[in-house]
């Protein structure tokens, strides 16, 4: 996988909020942007639209290469399309890509977020020349973006790669999927938050209950600890199974309080199989604050 030079744009269309990048690549920006994303699907396109007309209108550039977008959702195996997004107005498939190359004249490929971290990370970040590796992104949601032997694992409909979806404990909590017991409503942020308000009776943010963790306070320490060992469970079998190089984490809790990550990465040096858990890279990505819209800007410079 090799990738072109060139300007390009990432959009990165999360269920709360966008962001939008225009650039050669994560050290040489043209600009950013972020809005709150809209409620109707009509109203997202328009907003999308208004925002790209703006960036490419930007004089004294050349024109971009074309535009990534990477949505919170399954897209289709075209790379043109939404199919279904929990989190957004999107709940049959929507050719969103063909709606934006129709409007601007350039290609335009829509990928899956988590997917699209792992590209990013791949084209300019810690993964170059790396072909078996995954990157987690960890917020209200757990995704994953799976290479194997040099490839982003899709699966036969496109649907694989979904990591935060793994059973860890049968008939465990609720997740955002129906399903129960998923490393998801385990050791997401919304876990931290639901079992803080369990212990305490507390209610508070997943980034609240983090900040109490760096603090020393113990009921957030525990709960912090607790999700970073389910985390270190979920770690140990995509270790088991992928023999991944490197793992890399991204999303907002990245910054989560050294016991999440320690609590996590302990389980992967002593519960996996052989000796991969003991060579595995296991580090924070430092991309991880813009990884998603720098990952969809990578989309189009993928060759
Ligand atoms: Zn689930």
């Amino acid at each position: 996988m090799k990738a072109a030079a060139g300007r390009a744009i990432g959009i990165d269309l999360g269920g709360t909020g966008t962001s939008f990048i225009d650039m050669y690549g994560p050290d040489n920006i043209i600009r950013r942007e972020r809005m709150e994303t809209p409620r109707a699907r009509d109203e997202i396109i328009a907003a999308l639209k208004k925002t790209l007309r703006r960036f490419l209108g930007n004089a004294g550039h050349p024109a971009p290469v074309g535009i990534g977008v990477a949505v919170a959702g399954q897209v289709g195996r075209s790379g043109k399309s939404v199919v279904f997004s929990p989190n957004l107005p999107f709940k049959t498939e929507y050719p969103l890509g063909e709606e934006l190359e129709k409007e601007f004249g350039m290609p335009v490929f829509v990928e899956n977020d988590a997917n699209a971290a792992a590209i990013g990370e791949r084209v300019f970040g810690m993964a170059k020349g790396m072909d078996d590796f995954i990157v987690i992104t960890l917020g209200t949601g757990i995704g994953s973006g799976i290479f194997a032997n040099g490839k982003l694992l899709r699966g036969h409909i496109g649907s694989g790669g979904e990591a935060g979806h793994m059973v860890i404990v049968p008939e465990g909590p609720l997740c955002g999927c129906g399903n129960r017991g998923c490393l998801e409503a385990l050791a997401s942020g919304t876990a931290i938050a639901r079992v803080y308000k369990e212990k305490t009776g507390i209610q508070k943010s997943a980034k609240e209950v983090c900040g109490l963790a760096g603090a020393g306070d113990g009921a957030a320490r525990a709960t912090v600890g607790a999700a970073g060992e389910y985390l270190g469970n979920g770690l140990v079998n995509l270790v088991n199974l992928f023999g991944p190089q490197a793992i890399f984490f991204t999303g907002s809790l990245s910054n989560a309080p050294d016991i999440y990550f320690s609590s996590a990465f302990q389980r992967v040096r002593d519960h996996s199989f052989g000796t991969a858990g003991k060579d595995v890279v296991l580090a924070v990505s430092p991309l991880a604050a813009e990884v998603g819209t720098i990952g969809a800007a990578a989309l189009p410079l993928l060759k």
